[in-house]
């Protein structure tokens, strides 16, 4: 697929639409051998341009989504645009409405101690018919001892929750070894699957400013969300250069 990406600020994005990109997470997961999937936003995409070690682990991967709207925009302004904006949270959710019908076992590995237990039992409920096969929390040192844990427990897919750009790494580094078909890099979607942390109100999801409601939550995160117009200056300025 990669021959069809879409290069924004060196992040080669697929473009698909949600049904496309899940269909493609279904088909790697019945396909032999380890594959991952990231989300990158405009945040991931600036780390990227300075982080030679992101750059490759994002890049690498066999599915790249865009997940928000910064990303969707950044194409835009440099004439290349991306079909539509796939919220790494609700691909997640997508594909585990698939993974049920199919009897697919899910490891959920992140988040403080806790989260992912109580994730799991929230999941379960929700999604009957898919498999848990079990949990880590995102706290640890070693890779070793979490890695034979995912692979004695067999799981289809893992769920990898450690923030970015460590859960690229993570997966870019030990997905083969964990046996499971497909890794999915998810951020805090742990701590919201587990009814900890809300996703903002539908009406911020619908207009484009679910970011703005994250950012009157969490008022922490501006220096982190000082990436996005960084981001959108340089879109501008690279679409300036390749005219
Ligand atoms: N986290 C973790 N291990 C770490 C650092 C972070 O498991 O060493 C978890 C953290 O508890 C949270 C998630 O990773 O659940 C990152 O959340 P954040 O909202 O920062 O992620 P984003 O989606 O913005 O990258």
């Amino acid at each position: 697929m990669d021959t069809m990406r879409i290069d924004v600020l060196g992040v080669g994005f697929d473009n698909y639409t949600m049904e496309e990109a899940v269909a493609e997470g279904m088909r790697l997961i019945e396909e032999p051998g380890a594959h991952y999937v990231v989300t990158p936003n405009p945040e991931i995409v600036e780390v990227c341009r300075e982080n030679a070690d992101a750059n490759r682990a994002v890049n690498g991967a066999d599915l790249v989504i865009p997940d928000g709207i910064g990303v969707i925009y950044g194409a835009k302004i440099l004439g290349t645009p991306l079909k539509q904006k796939i919220p790494g949270i609700e691909f997640a959710e997508r594909l585990m409405e698939q993974m049920a019908a199919a009897k697919k076992s899910l490891y959920l590995l992140g988040a403080k101690p806790g989260i992912a237990e109580q994730a799991a039992v929230c999941l379960s409920k929700r999604y009957p018919g898919l498999v848990i096969a079990g949990t880590h929390d995102g706290y640890f040192q070693e890779d070793e001892s979490v890695v034979k844990e995912i692979h004695d427990s067999g799981a289809d897919v893992v769920f990898v929750c450690l923030g970015a750009p460590k859960q690229e790494l993570w997966m870019e580094k030990n997905g083969g070894a964990t046996g499971a078909h497909l890794l999915l890099g998810l951020g805090g979607s742990l701590d919201v699957f587990a009814g900890v942390v809300q996703r903002a109100p539908k009406i911020f999801q619908k207009t484009g400013m679910e970011w703005f409601y994250r950012l009157l939550k969490q008022p922490s995160r501006v220096g982190r969300m000082m990436r996005l117009p960084l981001f959108l200056l340089h879109a501008m300025h690279s679409k300036g250069g390749r005219r």
